[in-house]
């Protein structure tokens, strides 16, 4: 068997990589997507990095690989952890290919932290600890691999919100563009000491660029023809220039011959309409604000916002909270956001990366108010509400899905998803908060106000593949989870039966297929090796790791 190259471009669409292509100034890029099949990539819901990839690499819906965002909620308790590999108790891609004995390498892919044993190597993505061994696997090559590269940084995150400063938007490119550069020299370091047949490589500066910036980088944007809107493309096409000269020296370590697909987990859009959540949720009596928050309360807590706001503020913070963990030996993240009253609340709404709200049920914490018999009425009366909200302008739904989560996922874990799960239209982003001074808001859906929210994640992400078994044209139904049964396929390999995803078939040349019939075995997705070791966090790097998220907007 030849070797395969998967690409994971962290955000990508083809609504903004399309006219950057007819530059000519992406050749790299423009080959893989302009040679082969190419076509959309629906992506999970929600459509956020992680459920995203873990549902790419196990092929398994969020309720079984139970990665249903980046913090998990801790059962019968407010607090959660951040979620780590040892928590998917299901194989993956890469145990499927190591029982089949293709030595697997897999680098930069997000929630695959702590590094697992593989035949081959790893390098966690996002999140993970900076300068955490647990995040390189083989154990042996941990020590050296902190010498050679001591600023390696998995979750290579930037805070976004900066780029609403004019000063800081070079910089924030800049970074990304070292970051790029930095991937490139420590794949290689890898790639010397374990040469692989399989490669999956995640690159994310098309994603933190996105988040920044996809406001000025959507054509039909009110930002996209203006001053800054050329300007900050400007910026953007060095950015992709680069990590166009990193995608060919991938392939180049790979050989001519190895088959490339091109996948990411999700899409963008730009967002020029806000919904405000817990306004519609206090309207609609499923939320109420604490009873009288003292005067000084509402000080301490618009202070504390105020804080928030200003990076200084957050370093002090950080370092305050630090103290405060050693001295109390605390790991556990309070998982509310903000108070509210939780005599009277039969609903608050989930962190913004999880898409979704949760009910106040005794079944959840014996303190809930809402009684199994009375769940489903709630559940039914949030689906219903919210799905009937239309935009006043358009007539448009304002959710593209509202459903109660065991219509979206099956399996053992799906309960540490929110109850209800949302995700707004297209246009559209859902603002959480502050809950402690939420009010009624009988016009939830309004006029977009701060430039990064202008930029949000979207359903449709981009999936193309080139060279050895794939055909050319179009596939216009992928989706997340047909990703690693069709990769599994293209390689010549049997597919694991629990597998939900379907073989992407019109991807493939009808010779390949008639040569090659699909095949389902049992037990093909291998073992899931013991949990490595650095498994759990320390209480500063669940610290960190929530300091990063907050910074892309997740928490
Ligand atoms: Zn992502």
């Amino acid at each position: 068997m030849g070797k395969f190259l998967l690409l994971g471009l962290d955000g990508a669409t083809f609504e903004m990589l399309d006219p950057m292509l007819q530059t000519g100034r992406l050749p790299v890029l423009a080959r893989l997507l302009g040679e082969g099949v190419r076509g959309p990539l629906a992506s999970t819901v929600p459509p956020v990095t992680c459920p995203a990839w873990p549902t790419m690499y196990t092929g398994r819906n969020p309720g079984v690989h139970g990665f249903t965002s980046f913090r998990i909620l801790n059962p019968g308790s407010l607090t959660s952890h951040t979620a780590t590999l040892g928590d998917v108790p299901c194989p993956r891609i890469w145990t499927a290919l190591n029982a089949a004995g293709v030595r697997t390498g897999m680098f930069n892919i997000p929630a695959t932290y702590p590094a697992e044993p593989v035949d081959g190597f790893m390098v966690s993505g996002i999140p993970a600890p900076s300068g955490a061994p647990g995040a390189v696997q083989p154990a042996g090559l941990r020590e050296e691999f902190a010498r050679a590269f001591p600023e390696y940084d998995c979750n290579g995150s930037v805070e976004v919100s900066l780029f609403a400063r004019r000063s800081k938007r070079k910089w924030i490119i800049e970074t990304l563009r070292r970051n790029l550069l930095l991937r490139k020299d420590a794949l290689d370091w890898m790639l010397q000491r374990e040469p692989v047949d399989f490669l999956w490589v995640v690159l994310e500066a098309v994603d933190r660029l996105s988040h920044a910036a996809y406001v000025f980088l959507a054509p039909g944007s009110d930002l996209y023809d203006t001053p800054t809107g050329r300007k900050v493309r400007d910026w953007a096409m060095e950015l992709l220039e680069t990590q166009d000269e990193v995608i060919g020296w991938i392939i180049k370590q790979m050989g001519p011959d190895a088959p490339v697909m091109v996948v990411s987990d999700h899409g963008f859009a730009w967002t020029p309409k806000e919904f405000d959540l817990c306004g519609w949720l206090v309207a609609n009596g499923f939320l109420v604000p604490p009873p009288g928050v003292s005067l000084r309360k509402r000080m301490r807590l618009a202070i504390r916002e105020a804080v928030f706001r200003s990076a200084a503020g957050r370093r002090l913070w950080r370092g305050l909270a630090g103290l405060w963990r050693r001295k109390t030996g605390s790991l556990a993240q309070p998982y509310r956001l903000v108070p509210i009253d939780w005599q009277h609340s039969k609903t608050w709404p989930a962190t913004p990366g999880e898409y979704g709200i949760r009910i106040n049920s005794t079944r959840l914490r014996p303190e809930g108010i809402v009684s199994p018999s009375d769940y489903d009425q709630v559940a039914d009366a949030l689906v219903e509400g919210l799905g009937a909200l239309k935009d006043p302008q358009s007539g448009e739904p304002v959710f593209e899905t509202v459903a109660r989560r065991e219509k979206v996922y099956n399996g053992e874990l799906a309960d540490r998803a929110p109850d209800i799960l949302i995700v707004p239209a297209r246009h559209v982003v859902h603002r959480v908060g502050p809950t402690w001074k939420a009010q009624a808001n009988p016009h939830p859906l309004r006029t977009a106000s701060e430039l990064h929210v202008l930029s949000n994640h979207d359903s449709t992400g981009i999936f193309a593949a080139v060279g050895g078994p794939f055909a050319g044209g179009t596939v216009d139904s992928a989706r997340i989870l047909d990703i690693m049964p069709t990769v599994l396929h293209a390689m010549g390999h049997a597919i694991p039966p629990e597998l939900e995803g379907q073989v992407l078939t019109g991807a493939f040349t009808e010779d390949y297929l008639s040569s090659h019939p699909v095949r389902r075995v049992e037990g093909a997705g291998g073992e899931v090796a013991p949990p490595g070791d650095g498994e759990a966090y320390s209480a500063e790097e669940e610290e960190e790791i929530t300091r990063r998220l907050k910074g892309l907007g997740y928490m």
